[in-house]
């Protein structure tokens, strides 16, 4: 039992009294934890210039690899990017690339120059204005002699062309840049992306500003010879997708306006260099979003990486979770270092929330917030060091979003008193889920009535079923439909998740569904002290579900006295004792187990019939 575990179990092998002895590694790659696919990839891409997609949960450390990619490419192939004034057609600016600090040297020079030309030119007017006045003086005209200096004093100043025309503009500065560019172009909008040319309000008569000042650059160009980072590939626009892959095949695209109506859109630079490093990152759904050309380009010409949501609980490991408090320490600056104690509160957290036997969690960006609480605890305390306390207290006060809605949604349904945890109740099944990273207690209520049409009986789901629920309605009732011979042509089964609301997913409802609707059409009551979590397979047996330790917790909350799960999940539960005591957790690693235990009353036929099923059909279904 993990609480009953000295801190010491908990640690690694390394010897430290807080983590202020810990060294952190200097080059962010070294960094990173637990995804050593990953990290290799990341060095042979960036010794190869490919591109890399990183699919996988957030907070995982998808953008901190993108970073730690432009660590590993080479500064001296950094180029500045300029943009010039085109005498020959406004509207279409020159470009001009240099060595990293050439740039900003050239226009320094450009200014300089360009002051010194004005300069000349004043003094020159000056001296004409000056001869002209002592000139009329001495021949006695200075009316006429005012009037002649007035007028070359203005056509200097307002008819002869700016010299800072010519001063070209600086669109991508990597002068004392100690590293390649890394730029996030996450939730860009199509300008920022590609570049933009800003809108000119006076457009004529000799005010306006001239084009090449107006050009702004984007992120695919300031990440020239570097790493363009896109998170959410997938909520990026079909056409800047598709301008991306353009892009990136060329390594130059120009800039023009991007707004239609604008000044701006008439302008249109010579093609600007961009050939950067593209990392890619989401979930499974920005692979399904993403822009299929694009997609086939990374396949074809780079790397695609799925990021690991735990690692293994070997001494290993734990040293580098060690490790990890050291570096958010460090990172932040601002909260002391942890006791040894403190990280095997930590480490017993990472534990918990990979709700894996024998695994860590690495969503580290979770976990690190944790530290973050519980450092800012121990200062506002006045701390020298953070403790073990102060981790618990931050557990505590860091419940994520999804916990607080949960919490919120809890004390709700209680109001309404929507859970029943105690009587008996047909086709009433208190079923389990996971929302964020907290349980729920989700009941599910089936009901039997004559089939509507005449050739078959349906199963009908209501509710806000996702996808993942209609499936386990389908395995389920496939069972059912076994089960019940002939019976079920004449009937439709109704089924339905009570106050379900979005982001519940219901894969692990199956039992709960099964148990429902036997109960419904047997009309052998379900227990309501019961819980139930598992999936099903079309063969009866009951299939490991994720987050059995949360649904646990959930359940205990909620006043249920039992809770089913999956046996093969048994290692998976961290709970603590104080929870143990609350609540009576059976493993069950067969449907007729579940009813055995959540059907009350009269099951004796019931049972019974699914032995003779069993037996007929040869199937694995073993009956007590
Ligand atoms: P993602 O891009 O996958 O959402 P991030 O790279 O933004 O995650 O991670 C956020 C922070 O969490 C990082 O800056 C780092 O502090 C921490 N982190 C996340 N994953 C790791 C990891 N694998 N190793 C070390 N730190 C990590």
């Amino acid at each position: 039992m993990l609480s009953m575990e000295e801190p010491n179990e908990l640690l690694g092998s390394i010897q430290f009294e807080d983590t202020s002895s810990i060294t952190v590694p200097e080059s962010l790659i070294d960094q990173v934890i637990g995804q050593e696919e990953a990290v290799e990839v990341i060095k042979k891409a960036a010794h190869q210039r490919r591109h890399v997609m990183l699919i996988g949960s957030p907070g995982t450390g998808k953008s901190m690899l993108g970073k730690a990619m432009s660590e590993l490419l080479p500064v001296e192939e950094l180029q500045d990017i300029l943009v010039y004034h085109n005498p020959e057609d406004n509207n279409n600016p020159r470009i001009r690339v240099v060595p990293a600090g050439r740039g900003r040297q050239i226009v320094d020079a450009h200014k300089m120059e360009a002051r010194k030309k004005v300069q000349t030119r004043n003094m020159f007017f000056m001296l004409i204005v000056m001869g002209l006045i002592v000139y009329a003086y001495y021949t006695g005209q200075l009316l006429f002699g005012i009037i002649a200096a007035a007028l070359i004093f203005l056509s200097m100043r307002y008819l002869i062309p700016k010299e800072d025309v010519f001063i070209p503009k600086l669109l991508v500065d990597n002068s004392g840049k100690k590293t390649a560019p890394f730029v996030d172009a996450t939730g860009a909008h199509a300008g920022a992306l590609l570049g933009d040319v800003r809108h000119d309000p006076f457009q004529s008569g000799g005010l306006e500003t001239p084009s090449h000042e107006r050009v702004e650059c984007g992120a695919i160009h300031r990440a020239h010879k570097g790493v363009l980072f896109i998170d959410e590939i997938n909520t990026l626009r079909l056409e800047s997708q598709q301008s991306l892959l353009t892009a990136l095949q060329e390594g130059m695209y120009p800039i023009t306006g991007q707004s239609e109506r604008s000044s701006g859109a008439l302008v249109r630079t010579e093609p600007v260099p961009c050939s950067f490093i593209m990392v890619v990152a989401g979930n499974l759904d920005a692979v399904q979003g993403m822009h299929p050309a694009l997609r086939s380009r990374i396949k074809g010409y780079g790397y695609e990486v799925y990021m690991r949501d735990t690692m293994e609980d070997t001494v290993e490991n734990r040293d580098k979770l060690i490790r990890f408090v050291a570096q958010e320490v460090v990172r932040d600056g601002k909260i002391p270092h942890f006791t040894r104690d403190a990280v095997a509160e930590i480490i017993r957290e990472a534990k918990r929330r990979s709700g894996r036997k024998g695994h860590l969690t690495l969503m580290l960006r979770d976990l690190g917030g944790l530290i973050r609480v519980a450092g800012d605890i121990a200062r506002s305390e006045g701390a020298p060091l953070t403790e073990a306390r102060h981790v618990i207290e931050a557990k505590k006060m860091a419940r994520s979003l999804e916990q607080q809605m949960a919490d919120r949604y809890l004390e709700r349904r209680k109001e309404y008193s929507m859970y029943k945890s105690s009587g008996d109740e047909v086709g009433r099944v208190n079923g389990l889920a996971v929302i964020g990273d907290s349980g729920i207690v989700l009941p599910i209520m089936a009901e039997v009535t004559p089939a509507q049409s005449k050739e078959e009986g349906r199963v009908i789901a209501t509710g806000r079923l996702q996808e993942i629920a209609k499936e386990a309605v389908t395995n389920v009732s496939a069972l059912i439909k076994k089960l019940q011979g002939e019976d079920i042509t004449t009937k439709d089964v109704h089924i339905q998740f009570i106050g379900t609301y979005e982001g519940v997913e219901g894969d692990s409802a199956s039992i709960s569904i099964a148990t429902a609707v036997v109960s419904a059409l047997e009309g052998i009551p379900v227990k309501q002290s019961v819980a139930m979590t598992g999936s099903l397979s079309v063969r009866g047996d009951v299939l490991p579900v994720g987050g059995v330790t949360q649904k646990i917790e959930a359940a205990a909350q909620a006043g249920i006295k039992t809770v089913l799960i999956p046996k093969s999940n048994m290692g998976d539960v961290l709970v603590d004792e104080s929870i143990r005591d609350k609540i009576e957790i059976i493993p069950v690693s067969n449907i007729s187990e579940v009813f055995e235990y959540s059907l009350a009353g009269q099951r004796s036929k019931l049972l019974e019939k699914l032995r003779r099923f069993a037996t007929e059909k040869k199937i694995g279904i073993s009956i007590p």
